[in-house]
């Protein structure tokens, strides 16, 4: 259900794994505690099983992604360092190397790259980034005024 939130929770550049509701309410607690992760979940008796979860009120992606950061307030510096789809951390690697195949255009615009060593996916801060960083600027703003 929180699919997405999950992908932009990765790209702030928090660790998150995906879990999904068929799963009981046990074992999910114990995953969290095992990997020192809080529990980000819309189920009220899930979160008030979970200490320090976060209960997502909202069904709209942005302003589930605002609640999330005004509770956990994301470092800029942190961002776009993890892959979306793994939850691993990226390595900056030059738009040339062998191990990728990038588009033409994309090779010519960046040197370098941000690649996935796990699933193979890479990163490149084009429009979609410019998009994605001032989204996030604008929830942190928002975020500021309402503490
Ligand atoms: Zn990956």
């Amino acid at each position: 259900m929180l699919g997405r939130l999950c992908r932009w929770i990765r790209i702030l550049g928090f660790s998150a794994e995906y879990v999904s509701s068929d799963q009981d309410d046990s074992s999910i607690l114990e995953r969290a505690v095992n990997s020192g992760r809080i529990i980000v979940t819309r189920d009220v008796q899930l979160s008030s099983r979970a200490k320090g979860s976060l209960l997502v009120r909202s069904l709209e992606i942005d302003d589930q992604l605002a609640e999330f950061i005004g509770t956990y307030r994301p470092s800029m510096e942190d961002m776009f360092s993890r892959c979306t789809l793994c939850d691993s951390r990226l390595e900056i690697i030059s738009s040339s190397d062998p191990v990728i195949s990038l588009p033409p255009a994309i090779k010519e615009r960046f040197q370098e790259v941000y690649w996935c060593d796990h699933c193979g996916k890479a990163y490149w801060h084009g429009t979609h980034y410019d998009q994605m960083r001032m989204k996030i600027s604008r929830l942190l703003g928002d975020a500021h005024e309402d503490s």
